[in-house]
């Protein structure tokens, strides 16, 4: 049976790829699994960049091909913030905080300038050495509501207004979240290419 390393150690992203390469014949390591504990330090300024970073490190490490991901939130008028910082935006790097970091930011923004969407970036390479990785992005549109809305999943969901759904991400169950999220677009974009593994 083929093997590929999921570089996480998150028990929910690691069961979402289990699922994916498990009819392949793929078996799906996590870092821990593969005995890898060092985290490499994220050094790009795009997502691409930093799931590559994470990617490359796990298959130099274990020898085997490695996925990695990426994602964030991005508001446009706000050039891009909290993009690759999004985990790390307030000193206290807590969704709390974060979340009040952002409201205060954008406190005179109005209409469009609310906009912002998630995005999700997938990385895998079959070795360190890949010049030809697997890329998958995805997307999820929506606005930044002015208050905190819901209490379901993670991050800077509560204040993810999703039109689609005429809700926030924080509102949405996690099965719901799960069909339309801009992770859930990359992975099927993912598996439709897994046939040039
Ligand atoms: P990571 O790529 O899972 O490390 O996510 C980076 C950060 O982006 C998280 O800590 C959240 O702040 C934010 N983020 C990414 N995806 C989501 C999401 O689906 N909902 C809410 N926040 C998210």
């Amino acid at each position: 049976m083929k093997k590929i390393v999921i570089a996480s150690n998150n028990a929910g992203k690691i069961a979402e790829f289990k699922a994916l390469f498990e009819p392949l014949g793929i078996e799906t390591l996590s870092l821990k699994e593969a005995g890898i504990i060092s985290d490499p330090e994220e050094t790009g300024l795009t997502f691409i960049e930093n799931a590559l970073i994470k990617a490359r490190n796990a298959a130099k490490i274990s020898g085997l091909p490695a996925l990695a991901d990426d994602s964030g939130l991005v508001v446009p008028h706000l050039n891009g913030e909290p993009g690759i910082y999004s985990a790390r935006y307030s000193e206290e790097a807590t969704d709390s905080a974060n979340n009040a970091k952002l409201l205060q930011k954008m406190s005179n923004f109005q209409d469009q300038e609310r906009a912002a969407y998630f995005k999700a970036v997938l990385v895998l390479v079959r070795d360190e050495t890949d010049p030809v990785p697997l890329i998958a992005e995805g997307e999820a549109h929506g606005f930044i509501t002015k208050e905190i809305l819901g209490s379901g999943g993670f991050g800077y969901d509560p204040l993810f207004y999703f039109p689609d759904k005429s809700q926030t991400f924080g509102e949405l169950s996690s099965e719901e979240k799960n069909q339309i999220s801009h992770r859930a677009i990359a992975l099927q974009k993912l598996s439709t290419k897994l046939n040039t593994l």
